[in-house]
C-alpha cells in the first residue's frame, strides 16, 4: 500500500497545528524540527520549501583578526549555524538545516569527502519528497572541481547550488552571506529544477559543469568564459536566460555503490617538458593521467612517444587538455594510429581529471573512457 514518508507525516501533523515553529529565543536548543534523516531545521514554516546545507569550510567560513585583510586569513574557522545565523533573511526565502561535513579549506577537500557527501545529498535531498534542493557551501580554489562532481553524480532533478566567497566573513564587505542567502533561494526556487549543480556567487549563475575560477583574487572570479552564465540574481529573484538544458556531453553515473576513486594526476605541460614526469605519475600510482598540454592539447614530438608506450604498455588511459583558459581540444588534434588517445573536449585538466576518476571507478576500460570523453564534444 502507498504510504507517506514519516518527514510528510510529521510536516502534516506541524502544519495542521501551525503553519510555522520558530525558536523560543530562551531556549537554549537552537532547533525546532527534526526530520526523518536526522536533520535539524533551525525553522519550520510549512508555507516555504526545505534546503540542507552542506557545509565543507573555506573562505566563506573564514576568519581574520583585521576587518581589512582578504587575504592571510584562516579559512574554514567558523561553522554552519553561525553562518546561517548570520543572515537571517534566509528564514523568509527557506527553512534550512545545515550538515558539517567538514571545515578546511578546499585545497584539503579530497576524493573520500566528495563520495561523502554525494551519498548525503542523494540521500537527505534526492530521496527526500519534502526537500526542494541542497546547498553547498565551498572553498573557491577547488570548487569546480567539487561542483563538477556533483554535477555528475547528484542523480535527481534537483538543484545542488555551490557557493563560496572571496572575502572571509570578518571582512568589511564580506561577499558570504550575501552569496549564501542567494544560494538558498536558487536552492528553493522551483525554477532551477533540471538544471544540474550550479554555482551562485557574485550575483551570477553559472552551470558547474562548465564553470571555472579564472582570477585568484577578485569577487568576479566564476565564470564559463565561452558558455556564458545560466542566469542572474536580481535582487531576491533568480532569472534564468534559458528554460533546462543538459549541457552537450553531460553524463551521470551513480557513486552510491563506490568506496573510493582511483587516482589521476595532472601534467602541465611546458616547454622542454621532460618525460620523467609522465614515468615518475605511473610509478608514483596513479591510474590515469590527464595533460594539461598546450594550445588544442599539444606536447612535443618526444613526450608524445613517451605517451604511447605509457597507453600501450602500461594500460594507463592518458587525457590530453588544454592549459588554455578556453577552448576546445579536439579529437582530431591528438590521434594518431599508433595508439588510443583521448581529448577533453571542452573539459579543461580539472573537470578532465574528476570524470576520469569517475570512468576509472567504474571500472571502465580504455575504450569506454575515450567515448565517454568524446560526448563532451557531442553528445
Ligand atoms: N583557500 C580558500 C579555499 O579554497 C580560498 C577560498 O575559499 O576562497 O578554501
Amino acid at each position: 500500500m502507498f504510504s507517506l514518508p514519516a518527514s510528510l507525516l510529521a510536516l502534516a501533523a506541524v502544519s495542521h497545528a501551525s503553519p510555522i515553529l520558530v525558536r523560543d529565543t530562551n531556549d537554549t536548543n537552537p532547533f525546532v524540527f527534526t526530520n526523518y534523516n536526522g536533520l535539524n531545521f533551525t525553522q519550520m514554516n510549512t508555507t516555504l520549501s526545505n534546503v540542507t546545507i552542506f557545509a565543507t569550510g573555506g573562505t566563506i567560513a573564514g576568519s581574520s583578526g583585521s576587518a581589512l585583510a582578504t587575504t592571510g586569513y584562516t579559512a574554514g574557522a567558523v561553522g554552519i549555524l553561525t553562518l546561517i545565523d548570520a543572515v537571517p533573511e534566509i528564514l523568509n526565502v527557506s527553512n534550512v538545516a545545515g550538515v558539517q561535513v567538514s571545515n578546511v579549506g578546499s585545497e584539503d577537500v579530497t576524493s573520500t569527502l566528495l563520495l561523502s557527501m554525494s551519498k548525503q545529498i542523494n540521500t537527505f535531498v534526492c530521496e527526500d519528497l519534502t526537500m526542494a534542493g541542497a546547498v553547498v557551501t565551498h572553498g573557491t580554489d577547488v570548487l569546480e572541481e567539487t561542483a563538477f562532481f556533483l554535477d555528475a553524480t547528484v542523480n535527481c532533478g534537483k538543484p545542488v547550488v555551490v557557493v563560496g566567497a572571496m572575502r572571509p566573513s570578518t571582512a568589511i564587505s564580506a561577499d558570504g552571506p550575501y552569496n549564501l542567502l542567494e544560494a538558498v533561494t536558487v536552492a528553493a526556487s522551483p525554477l532551477s529544477r533540471d538544471r544540474g549543480s550550479m554555482v551562485v556567487m557574485n550575483d551570477r549563475i553559472v552551470s558547474s559543469y562548465y564553470v571555472t575560477k579564472t582570477n585568484a583574487n577578485t569577487m568576479d572570479t566564476f565564470k564559463a568564459p565561452e558558455m556564458g552564465n545560466l542566469g542572474e540574481m536580481i535582487s531576491d529573484t533568480p532569472y534564468f536566460f534559458y528554460p533546462p538544458v543538459k549541457p552537450t556531453g553531460k553524463r551521470a553515473y551513480s557513486i552510491m555503490n563506490i568506496t573510493s576513486i582511483p587516482r589521476v594526476d595532472i601534467l602541465f605541460a611546458y616547454e622542454d617538458m621532460s618525460n620523467d614526469t609522465l614515468y615518475n605519475a605511473v610509478a608514483s600510482g596513479a591510474k590515469g593521467i590527464v595533460i594539461a598540454g598546450a594550445g588544442a592539447g599539444g606536447v612535443s614530438t618526444s613526450f608524445n612517444y613517451a605517451m604511447e608506450d605509457v597507453i600501450n604498455n602500461h594500460g594507463i588511459p592518458i587525457v590530453q587538455s588544454t592549459r588554455a583558459m578556453s577552448g576546445e581540444v579536439p579529437i582530431s588534434d591528438v590521434s594518431s594510429d599508433t595508439a588510443l588517445h583521448i581529448a577533453s573536449g571542452y573539459l579543461n585538466p580539472m573537470k578532465s581529471r574528476i570524470l576520469l576518476g569517475l570512468l576509472l571507478a567504474h571500472n571502465k576500460n580504455m575504450t569506454e573512457i575515450a567515448d565517454a570523453f568524446l560526448g563532451s564534444t557531442d553528445d
